[in-house]
Formats: C-alpha cells, structure tokens, sequence
C-alpha cells in the first residue's frame, strides 16, 4: 500500500475526539492565557506551587504564569518545588534508555528532519531483522541497555507489522554478559500516528510507552513546517493519536514538542492543555513529556534557523514548569542537549536520560565512525552509559534499569495513581538497586563500582529503615542476584 494522506488517514478515527467539530488546542485561548499571565503575583504564584506539591496537575491558566515568573527568587522557588515533587513521587533515581533508529525512510517532508523525503544526501536504510537483533545484541551485551526507544521513520517499509516484528526481534535478544545474562526488557515506540487497527497490532508486539511528538501545537506553525498533501501535514490526525491508543488498548503513551520552531511558551501550554485532554478522555496522563530541541541536519535549512528565543535558562524554566504542572508525568531530555544542561535538569526533574546514544541506522552494531552521514541530526551529549551513571552516582542518584511496572501491569491508570501517593517510588526504589546491582556486576569497571557502591549502599541502607518487614526478602533477591541471577524485581 502507497503511504498518503488518503491510504492512511482515517477521517472518523479523528473527528470522533472532537468537540463541536474541532480539536482540542485553541490557538486563540492560549495566546489569550498567556497574555494575561503577563506579570505573575508572587502571593498568588506560591499558591499554584503548594498546589503542584500537593501532586494536583495545574490549570492551564496557573501554568501560563509559572512561564511568566522572571524574578530569580521565585524562579529558584520554582526549581526547589520541582526537586521536591521529582522527590517525592519518583525518589532519586533517573531511568536510562538508549534510541534504536530501525528506519530512515520516510514519506513525508517534515522541513526539520534530515529524514524528509526531498533530503536527497541520506543514504536511506531500514534494518532487517537479523540486522535489528545485532543492534539489540550490541546495545545490552556493550553498555547493559535494558530500555530501547526504537525509532521509526513513516512509510510503507515500516508499517505497523512491520513495527511489531522489530520489537519481537529485540525482546528475543539474549547475550551473555561477566557474571549473568543482559537482555532488552522495554521498548518504547517512537513512530508516526496509527489507525486503532494498527496500533492492536504494535501492542502485540510487547510496546512499552507510545511516543508521538506533536512537534507544534500552533495551526499555523504546523502547517508550515509540514507541507499540505503529506500524511503529517494533517494535525488532526496527529493530535489525536494518543485518543485512538488508549481506544486500542496502548494506555502508556507519551507526548513530545520540538521546541524552537514556535514560542516555547506556547508549546508548553500546548502539551499541559493535552496532557488534561487526556485525563479529561480517559483519566490517565501521559507516562511521559520528552522536550527535544531542534538540531541541525542535513538537508534541513530550518534545522539551522531554531527560534533564538529558546536559550538553555527557556529551557530550564520549561523543564521546570512542566514538572510543576503535571507532576506524576516523566520527563526526558535527550541526548541532543549538552552534559552540562542536562545535568542541570537532573535537578529540576527530569526522570530519563538516554546514554551511550547513536542516531545513526545500524549504529550499534556499526564500526566506530561508520555512521555519521546516516544520522538524522548532530548530539550534544556523548557520554557513555557508564560515563553518564558515574556522574549521577557522584551526586548520590542512583541509575535504575527497572522495567517491571510495564512487566507487571502497573501501567495507565493504575501507575498515575500510585505516581500521585508516592507509592511507585517504593517499588522503584527497590527495583532501582536489583538492576543497578545486575549492571554494576556485569557491566561497570573496578573505577566505575568505587564511585557506585556508596549510592547502592546508601538505598539498601534507606530500604532497610523504611520497610523493615519486606527487607529480609528484598536482600534475598538482591544476594541471588550478586550470585549470577538475572531480572528479579517486585
Ligand atoms: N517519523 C515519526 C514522526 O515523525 O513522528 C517518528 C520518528 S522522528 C525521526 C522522531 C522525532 O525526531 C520527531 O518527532 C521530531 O520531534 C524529532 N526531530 C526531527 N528532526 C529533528 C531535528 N532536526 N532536531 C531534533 N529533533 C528532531
Ligand atoms: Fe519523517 Fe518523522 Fe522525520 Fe517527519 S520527523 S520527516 S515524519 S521521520
């Protein structure tokens, strides 16, 4: 089948989602919104904050004067409130994932993307899936990666069949490792909107979180960037993907912007305005927020040409302001920034962080320096995994590999709530030191465990206080492992 707008486009699959025939982002509204949050009261801006550390996601006209504040005071309030909220209901901890590009074939022009099918310098590529088990293998058998976000470009190589049998061939990816085994146990999906029909067929697959980035959630703005005629230069098909996954049964679904094509002020309202659609639809959030930032690539002018607005102190206030917002929702920041801002995100609550990343289709399994002219855009952070979980041990985090929400059915609804009381954090924090033990044994070398020990002993220590009864149990799953047991977790 031909990938256009006619072929794969359902009209009623996205009309259904609307109210009084449109979709749900009001452009006007919005502009409205922030217009007249110019200014925020401090009193009344520490009345939103006590409301977002009472783990309650904001009114959209609560968030517009958070991204007003610009008295450094209230702003370092803000940080610490976010700190806070990251605390408390996911602990301090940061989940690690590497990207999977499966393919580069794409029918759309998208103007940012080096994977536009008018970009005639890429050499285009799509695994097979002898190819995709390699990079599986490459991925958990040289860095320990249990997470995969695998990527797709949108095109009738890469359909949705297509899709699930990738993700298949990954999950039968078994390597032998020092002292146990290493496998990839989530992957998340980043790909294009689907049809119901074709998002059942991912879902057999084993798909973790459903990423689709709307990119802008300004009208006008989108429809510049993505040209009219194109399956992508439809929104309404796009903004409403997330609906027409909870209606197939994916309930973990996360939502992205790509900030720097319009003002990130209004992007941000745009994702809080959709993370509420979403309870409103359903009663369950996004899993996930992840806020990627234009790049260059090739063949891309606009690529070049970001909105000069969005300097890295926006970024940091956007970050902020997200985790005030909907605070149960993870938030990632890629590989794309620099070391040094995302450390700084760590602080203001970011939960994953891709490591050891290449972009390139085939790159893992690739020879160093094989992949560059097959990259989608150019990286800010080229940390290793275990560069990068060295740096956040030294600052007392721990790395945790833990997949077993999604293994044991703690998904959707029911992780949003035990999110909201703090109670996920109990069962990550457990699941957090099992994994970080499995990886330190197999992966970390003699330098890396001295930095890392400490930070496992310090979370055993804190489990021990804190669940005395379970403790006993807990250690007895921890001492199997440090004996060569594999994938034990509550
Ligand atoms: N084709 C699918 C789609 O468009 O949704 C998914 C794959 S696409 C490669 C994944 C994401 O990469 C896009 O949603 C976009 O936000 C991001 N992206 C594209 N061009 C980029 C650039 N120049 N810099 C940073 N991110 C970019
Ligand atoms: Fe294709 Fe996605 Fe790139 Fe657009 S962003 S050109 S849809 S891969």
């Amino acid at each position: 089948m031909k990938f256009t707008p006619d072929t794969v486009i359902k009209r009623d699959e996205i009309t259904r989602y609307y109210a009084n025939g449109r979709d749900f982002i009001d452009d006007e509204l919005i502009e409205r919104q922030l217009e007249a949050a110019r200014n925020p009261d401090p009193a009344r801006v520490r009345d939103i904050l006590a409301k977002s550390l009472a783990i309650q996601t904001l009114e959209p006209a609560e968030t517009a004067l958070l991204l007003h504040v610009s008295d450094p005071e209230l702003r370092r309030e803000m940080e610490e409130a976010a700190l806070k909220i990251k605390r408390f209901v996911y602990d301090n901890r940061i989940v690690t994932f590497a990207p999977m590009y499966i393919s580069s074939f794409c029918v759309n022009r998208c103007r940012y993307c080096g994977f536009s099918s008018e970009n005639d310098l890429l050499k285009r590529r799509c695994l097979t899936m002898d190819e995709i088990k390699a990079e599986a293998a490459a991925m958990t058998g040289r860095d320990g990666h249990k997470r995969v976000m695998a990527v797709f470009g949108e095109h009738p190589i890469s359909g949705a069949e297509f899709i699930a049998q990738s993700l298949e061939a990954i999950y039968s990816v078994n390597v032998k490792t020092r002292h146990g085994t290493s496998n990839v146990r989530r992957i998340n999906v980043n790909a294009a909107p689907m049809s119901i029909d074709d998002l059942k067929i991912i879902q057999k697959g084993g798909i973790g979180t459903f990423q689709v980035f709307q990119e802008t959630y300004h009208h006008k703005t989108y429809a510049d960037m993505h040209p009219a005629g194109t399956v992508k230069g439809d929104y309404g098909w796009r903004i409403t993907a997330m609906h027409r996954a909870f209606d197939a049964g994916i309930d973990d679904v996360g939502l992205g912007v790509l900030f720097g094509l319009h003002d990130w002020r209004f992007e941000v309202m745009g994702l809080v305005t959709h993370a509420r659609e979403l309870e409103r639809f359903r009663g369950i959030g996004p899993h996930t927020f992840s806020v990627p930032r234009l790049h260059p690539a090739s063949g891309s002018e606009v690529s070049s040409n970001p909105l000069d607005d969005f300097t890295d102190d926006n970024f940091k206030h956007a970050v902020t302001v997200l985790r005030l917002s909907v605070p149960y929702t993870g938030l990632i920041v890629t590989a794309r920034e620099s070391p040094e801002l995302r450390d700084a995100c760590v602080d203001l609550g970011i939960t994953q962080m891709d490591a050891s990343t290449r972009i390139g289709i085939g790159a893992y399994a690739a020879q160093a320096g094989q992949e560059i002219d097959e990259q989608q855009f150019l990286l800010g952070d080229p940390r290793t995994l275990e560069e990068l979980i060295c740096d956040l041990a030294r600052r007392g985090i721990i790395t945790s590999f833990c997949t077993a929400g999604y293994r044991c059915g703690r998904t959707g609804g029911c992780i949003m709530d035990s999110l909201k009381t703090g109670k996920e954090g109990t069962f990550c924090k457990i699941n957090a030191v099992l994994t970080f033990r499995e990886w330190l044994d197999d992966f970390a070398s003699p330098a890396s465990v001295k930095i890392c020990e400490p930070v496992i002993k310090a979370e055993l220590a804190a489990i021990q206080e804190n669940y005395p009864k379970f403790y006993p149990q807990i250690l007895d799953r921890y001492n199997r492992i440090c004996a060569g047991e594999r994938d034990l977790y509550f």
